[in-house]
């Protein structure tokens, strides 16, 4: 591990609502969700003051209307969240070319590598000034943290949470980590919490205390490694700019083809061992099991299934793998098979006991499952001809606003903008043809000077001040 906190991560505080905050001056320090309305809609980003309802991201939306029923919900303006994201990770290049984007709204920065940082000092003035940049650019606050590796800069960046700045200084990692829940480490999802706590192991001390034939042990080979390497703050990946490799994958052609069903099932689960046996050799894990089925007339199939998280583990792939051939008529015979793992990650971040329980194409925390809720949300409401809560229109008379709510043929809107004070509410028929979509407004005006640039929707306070001097040393926030 290097000996200097100059690996950067950064995440951006409740971006989503964050958004939503900025451009909507009536929600500034209210309870904002942002998700799915649908049926199945799951939660993607909560504020703050919504946080304190107890709402979190991937909570079904019924329960979090249930905690929160005064709260405003909202859909998604993923191409507004994408433009502000691309600012962000702009800001990120420009400090190093090594940057490693996670979400819209969270990357890994190698600052060595840019020479934007080489020691302790240099790092957290790069991290400060960061973050006052990202505030002047986007009006929108995110936190950083510095470490010298990307496991301790993510949890250093979550203690930092939120409009904040942790640096963990070198030499300091294991006593920073040893009284932490073992849940702080990436891949300790709430059953292996569980199961560890069952084995009496609750914090990361008693984690590294266990030992690693322990943990292997309790949690199977791959993830009892990775977890105790965690454990005593070991951590050697590399940030990736670009990812070399989208997905892993295996195939095997046969001379012959083969009818036996058995026989294609035994195919199946040798390469899923083998698929994962790459995989693993790469270090890394991926979300999406795909299938290649290609058939004696040469048609093709491929099937693909996503679990919750990234998985490493040879008996989920080979699972999968199992079911999506259930799911392929082979009677002609088979002349090529593939397994293949896509949606990759450095680690698995989820659960392996809540996926090999069998989650399949369920909902989950990832972004693409977020993702996914909305879009089904959008279909919905274009075949309606709707009025999405929360998207931007514009009415001749009134100007730009956003739709509050609408509903037995009737649409409100509240005709506010990013630099407005909280605007006025007014309803129109559905089918009003003064009123029509428009497109976001953006969240800094340009031609405001520095001083007087709008702040994000989080009050927060001091992104600029944030010099070296004033610091207790080691592990301080900003
Ligand atoms: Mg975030």
């Amino acid at each position: 591990m290097r000996s200097a906190p100059t690996i950067l991560h950064l995440d951006m505080d409740a971006f989503f609502a964050s958004v939503e905050q900025a451009s909507k001056p009536s929600l500034r320090g209210k309870a904002v969700v942002v998700g799915g309305l649908g049926p199945r809609g799951v939660v993607a980003t909560a504020s703050y003051e919504a946080r304190l309802f107890g709402i979190r991201s991937a909570l079904p939306m019924a329960q979090a209307r249930r905690l929160a029923p005064n709260a405003a919900y909202l859909v998604p303006r993923f191409a507004f969240y994408r433009s502000i994201s691309d600012q962000v990770m702009g800001l990120l290049r420009a400090l190093s070319p090594l940057v490693e984007p996670l979400s819209l709204d969270e990357a890994f920065v190698d600052l060595e590598d840019g020479g934007a940082a080489w020691d302790e000092r240099s790092a957290r003035l790069a991290g400060a000034r960061l973050r006052a940049d990202i505030r002047a650019v986007t009006g929108l606050t995110g936190s950083v943290g510095l470490a010298a590796s990307k496991m301790l800069a993510k949890i250093a960046s979550e203690q930092a949470k939120p409009d904040g700045l942790v640096l963990i200084e070198p030499g300091r990692e294991r006593s920073l980590l040893a009284p932490l829940p073992v849940r702080t480490l990436p891949g300790v999802g709430p059953a292996t919490g569980d199961h560890l706590r069952r084995a009496g192991i609750h914090t990361i001390d008693e984690l590294a205390e266990a030992g690693e034939d322990e943990l292997v042990r309790l949690l199977g080979k791959a993830h009892g490694h990775a977890l105790y390497a965690m454990a005593l703050a070991r951590d050697e990946r590399p940030v990736v700019a670009e990812r070399e490799t989208k997905s892993v994958s295996v195939e095997d052609t046969y001379d012959v083809d083969i009818h036996d069903r058995v026989r294609v099932g035994t195919e199946v689960r040798r390469l899923a061992d083998r698929c994962v046996r790459r995989l693993r050799g790469a270090g890394l894990a991926g979300r999406t099991i795909v299938l290649k089925v290609r058939r004696y007339d040469f048609s093709t199939l491929t099937r693909s299934e996503t679990l919750r998280g990234p998985t490493d583990d040879p008996t989920v792939v080979r699972e999968a793998a199992a079911r999506l051939l259930g799911s392929v008529d082979t009677t002609g015979g088979v002349r090529l098979l593939g397994v293949g793992v896509s949606g990759l990650a450095d680690y698995t971040q989820e659960d392996l006991f809540a996926q090999a329980a069998g989650g399949r194409g369920e909902e989950s925390p990832g972004e693409e499952a977020q993702m996914a809720a909305p879009a089904e949300e959008e279909r919905r409401t274009s075949v309606e001809r709707s009025w999405p809560a929360g998207h931007d229109v514009r009415h001749t008379e009134y100007g730009h606003g956003w739709v509050q709510g609408s509903g037995l043929g009737r649409v409100t809107v509240r005709f506010e903008t990013p630099g407005s004070a909280v605007g006025r509410v007014r309803t129109f028929r559905t089918d009003d043809p003064a009123l029509q979509p428009a497109d976001p407004l953006p969240l800094v005006d340009r031609s405001l000077g520095e001083s007087e640039r709008p702040q994000g929707g989080a009050e927060t306070s001091d992104g600029s001040g944030a010099g070296p001097g004033g610091m207790d040393p080691g592990h301080s926030q900003v």
